[in-house]
This record gives C-alpha cells, structure tokens and sequence, in this order.
C-alpha cells in the first residue's frame, strides 16, 4: 500500500518532502498502470484478495490530511487510469483553515471527491492529535466524531482509519473497531502479506525526492526492512 500527503501543492511547513509533484505522481501511476503483474486496488478489495489468493501482486494508492489537491489533481489523473485510492481525511480540517487560500478539502469539496469514481473516503482522525496519547473518553470522541462527520457529508459508510502520525497501540484498536471501523492503515514501511491484521496495515510512504526508480523499488518491498527498523523503535501489539 502506498501512502501519499499532497500532489502538486508546496507545504512551507513540512519537515520532510510530502509533496509529490504533479509530473512525478502521473509518472508513478502510468507506470503502475503499465505493470502487467501489478494490479491497481482499493484498500478493502486488497486484503481480501490477499487473504484469498497471496501470490498476487496488488497495489493500493492512499492519501493522508485531505490536501485540496487530491480532487483537483490526484483523483481524476487516477479515475483516467483506472486505479482506484483512498482518501484519509482530518474532519477538523475541512472547516478550519483560510478561505483565502484552502490547502485542504472543504465540506463541498469532499462530497465531489467522494463521488468520483474508484475514490474511497476514509478518516484521519478528528483534530489529527495522535491517538496513543488521548484518554479512553477523548479517544472515543476523536475516532466517533470523525466517523460521523465523514458519512454525514458523503452520505456512505466509513469503514477504513489511517492513523494520524502512525501513533497507533492496542487500546486504540480497540476503540476503532467499538465506532465501527473496520480497518487501520499504519505509517510502517513495507509489503502487506497473507496474515497481515487489517489493524496494523502497512503503507509504504511516497516521498517528493524519490525518482521513479526509488518508486518502483518501493512498490516491489525494497525498502522494507526500514519497516522493521521503525517497529523496532515503536513496537506495537500483533493481531
Ligand atoms: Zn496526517
């Protein structure tokens, strides 16, 4: 699974390069779309698939905050291509910022994007505070209030979570599946295999300084000790 922030838009604040241009991301997913043992899917479809039938090579794209970008850019380049994504989304984040100059997706803008098609929204947390230094009562109003703000506004089920800065333990777990999520996407590098808890997926993340041969040895695992390094450092609950 390949974790990406924005497509195309500078972030003066970011510590490290989240943003992928606009020529590096299309370059990244004609070349995805050109694998002939590579298929395009969303995140649900991919571990099921998986659990079904594991020599099969499968790649779904994901999007982290809800940058504006992802609809006017990221979304429809994928719709063309036929590769489906999802779209993780900090609810806070789609009232609270300049009008002048959004940087993330507004209410309307969300229920546009969600009815693209191949374009599935997940949550992001609420206030995107990581959700392993919140208190039971706080972890549960992060988690529900996101859920409900999300449906209310695509008017679908929110079954899929990525939690924000990758803080993730058992008690928020938990929590998760007590709101009625039904999957947890994690900021741990590397391939998901047979066996995977769809709590602690992995997702490789894509950055503006990989080239298209640093993507491409990302998409085939590559990278994955760094996986093992990061949960060696941050160890988390199996299961
Ligand atoms: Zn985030």
């Amino acid at each position: 699974m390949l974790l990406y922030h924005a497509i195309g838009t500078p972030l003066a604040a970011a510590p490290y390069s989240l943003t992928v241009s606009v020529k590096q991301f299309e370059e990244q997913m004609r070349w995805l779309r050109d694998q002939p043992d590579i298929e395009g899917v969303s995140l649900e479809a991919g571990v099921q698939l998986l659990s079904a039938n594991p020599s099969r090579r499968l790649v779904a794209v994901t999007f982290d905050d809800g940058y504006l970008d992802n609809l006017t850019v990221a979304a429809p380049l994928l719709s063309k291509l036929g590769l489906p994504c999802t779209v993780f989304v900090t609810a806070s984040y789609l009232t609270r910022q300049p009008s002048s100059r959004p940087l993330f997706l507004s209410i309307d803008d969300l229920r546009v994007l969600s009815e693209i098609a191949g374009v599935s929204i997940g949550a992001h947390g609420y206030s995107h505070r990581p959700l392993t230094r919140l208190s039971q009562f706080e972890l549960n109003t992060e988690l529900g209030e996101a859920k409900a703000l999300l449906e209310g506004v695509i008017r679908r089920r929110v079954a899929t979570l990525s939690y924000p800065h990758g803080a993730v333990n058992a008690q928020v777990i938990e929590a998760a599946k007590a709101c009625g999520y039904d999957y947890g996407a994690t900021s741990f590098i590397g391939l998901n295999r047979r066996g995977r808890s769809p709590w602690l997926l992995s997702r490789t993340e894509i950055t503006g300084k990989d080239n298209l041969e640093d993507f491409c040895r990302k998409v085939r695992g590559d990278y994955d000790w760094y996986g093992l390094k990061q949960r060696l450092y941050w160890p988390i609950p199996q299961g």
